[in-house]
């Protein structure tokens, strides 16, 4: 726990006077109930995974009061959502909705325009409204994380019916969809399993996506298109409405499941491993999203920090990386790849047996037998999440540093050697250059894949932490010259990133502000959201 001792109590939104703010605010707690209105006037606690923040980013990466809400409004159901964004049409005070807010690494539950009022509707909003046990579907509430679905699942005795979780399972199943999140069994695109959205619109209307506009439907989580133009798109990495309710297809249980660990020796050996991976992948031999690591990562899963392997400044050293996972299960290597096969056991083999061929034709791939593997190692965690169940082991590595924090830079590619090399190769470059530590992960989800780079901090550490964002502004432009851009970004980068989508003079950009300015005329909702500015604060310095 971090208490951060403050100044300015509260912060009050741009544009309005102090006393017109705390009319306003006892307006609305007049409407929603004193308990549901709460002023952020108090130190700014950085709490932690399970317990974070609702009124900032735990993991702040500028100073302290930079990104901070000026109150938190606790909304029961989808009139007082209503209710609320006609209050901050009427005040023009900036509103930032919010799940769960453990959007960590992406700027956690802050706002992007300091003072905004945060929604938190996942205190509140927190059902688990259907679970259909013949579509294999469910419908949610933006407070419903991975455990509790799982849990509900399991208490329903639907051993039939599995959920896809991401690394960690304390994340909101519809926020982390919205910000087009991942998990590891072959539902793992939480977006494209989406099906159907309740929005509340940034003037307040109400509107189902989908079959759920067809009254008296029995559609709306099986079918997502509906009619028309399919909408849903806009609201995902938006600003353009509140999402409070969302469906969702869920995997049946495959009747068993085998995870598998090969380890790669050389750094040059990612452009072969990735070329095998392709067409494995894509073919559906490789069922869930593959996983190849940097080595690194796995001493800081081992939840000990940096300091107990090496006190030496600049980025970690190749030599001590090696010389401790020499009498490690997993040996010295440069990548390790976290796979996972599904059915009954006639059917995995076959799997297993192709994979084991063409991973073997690295020269100095290695197979690690998870026989050997005691009950405590990371791979059962990766096993775990790869079946659906939700954990928290993920979170050791955070811990690399005292009061550990992390940025992520997250470019797309095809799945292609070459362009995972290039990847890398930059990459590498500007770990070494910042001296700091870069956690790397090669997702591949289909046809693509994500780079993850984490690079962690200590939050206590100024000049580390600004060290980390000029990294990654460094990062972000090199890759965009390289032809990458990035799936998803901290909010402090969202200009940017959005900048380096440009082709034909910015027309993504000048479309979506269109659609800002025609949806949000008042420019209430989520101001700056994935770089995308309302006109009241347009070119008035806001971008950064
Ligand atoms: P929220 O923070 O509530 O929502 C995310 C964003 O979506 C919000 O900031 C907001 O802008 C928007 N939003 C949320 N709800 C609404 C709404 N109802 N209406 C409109 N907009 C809304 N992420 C992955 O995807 N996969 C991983 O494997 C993964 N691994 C991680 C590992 C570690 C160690 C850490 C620390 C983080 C990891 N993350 C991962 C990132 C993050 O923790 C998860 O994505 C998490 O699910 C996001 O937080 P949340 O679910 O609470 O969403």
């Amino acid at each position: 726990k971090r208490l951060r001792p403050r100044q300015c109590l509260p912060v009050i939104p741009q544009g309005i006077e102090r006393s017109r703010f705390f009319f306003a605010i006892d307006e609305l707690s007049n409407q929603l109930g004193n308990e549901n209105v709460e002023v952020n006037d108090k130190p700014l606690d950085d709490g932690w995974y399970m317990e974070p923040p609702n009124t900032h980013d735990g993991m702040a990466i500028t100073d302290g009061e930079d990104l901070v809400a000026s109150a938190v409004v606790y909304p029961g159901c989808t009139d007082d959502v209503q209710k609320i964004v006609h209050w901050a049409n009427k005040y023009l005070i900036p509103l930032h909705p919010i799940s769960m807010g453990r959007n960590f690494g992406y700027g956690g539950a802050a706002p992007r325009v300091r003072g905004a009022v945060v929604i938190d509707l996942g205190k509140r909003m927190n059902k688990i409204l259907d679970i259909n046990p013949d579509d294999s579907t469910c419908l949610v509430e933006p407070g419903v994380s991975y455990y509790a679905l799982y849990e509900e699942v399991q208490r329903r005795g639907y051993k039939h019916l599995w959920i896809d979780v991401p690394d960690l399972g304390g994340g909101s199943v519809l926020g982390n969809a919205l910000d087009h999140g991942v998990g590891y069994t072959p539902y793992g695109d939480h977006w494209a399993m989406h099906s159907g959205l309740e929005v509340v619109t940034p003037t307040g209307e109400v509107v189902r996506t989908g079959m759920g506009a067809l009254p008296g439907n029995n559609t709306w989580q099986v079918f997502p298109y509906g009619f028309g133009p399919f909408i849903d798109g806009i609201f995902s990495q938006s600003n353009y409405g509140i999402v409070t309710k969302m469906g969702f297809g869920l995997m049946p249980n495959p009747g068993g499941h085998e995870s598998f660990l090969y380890t790669f020796e050389k750094e040059e050996d990612l452009e072969q491993l990735v070329e095998i991976v392709r067409p494995l992948r894509i073919s559906m031999i490789l069922e869930n999203a593959a996983n190849i690591r940097h080595a690194l990562q796995v001493l800081a899963l081992s939840g000990k920090p940096r300091s107990e392997f090496y006190e030496g400044e600049g980025a970690f050293p190749r030599e001590k990386m090696n010389q401790y996972l020499k009498d490690h299960p997993y040996g010295a290597c440069t990548w390790l790849y976290f796979g996972t096969c599904y059915g009954p056991k006639e059917t995995r083999q076959l799997k297993l047996d192709i994979i084991h061929r063409e991973f073997m034709k690295v020269p100095g791939a290695r197979r690690i037998d998870p026989e050997v593997l005691p009950p405590s190692d990371y791979f059962w965690s990766r096993d775990k999440i790869a079946s659906g169940e939700p954990d928290l082991e993920e979170l050791a590595w955070v811990n690399w540093w005292p009061n550990g924090g992390h940025v992520a830079f997250s470019p797309v590619a095809p799945t292609r050697g070459a362009d995972a090399l290039r990847l890398w190769q930059m990459a590498k470059k500007h770990w070494i250059a910042s001296g700091l530590d870069f956690f790397l992960d090669f997702v591949v989800g289909l046809r693509e894949l994500h780079l993850i780079v984490e690079c962690v901090y200590d939050r206590d550490d100024p000049k580390q932490r600004s060290k980390a964002l000029e990294v990654m502004r460094f990062l972000i432009d090199e890759a965009a010259e390289k032809g990458y851009g990035e799936y998803r970004t901290h909010l402090l980068l969202s200009d940017q990133v959005a900048g380096t989508y440009s082709w034909n003079d910015n027309a993504l950009m000048k479309f979506n502000e269109k659609l800002k300015d025609c949806l949000d005329p008042n420019g209430i909702l989520a101001p700056g959201r994935s770089g995308i500015w309302p006109a009241r604060y347009r070119g008035r310095g806001w971008e950064l």
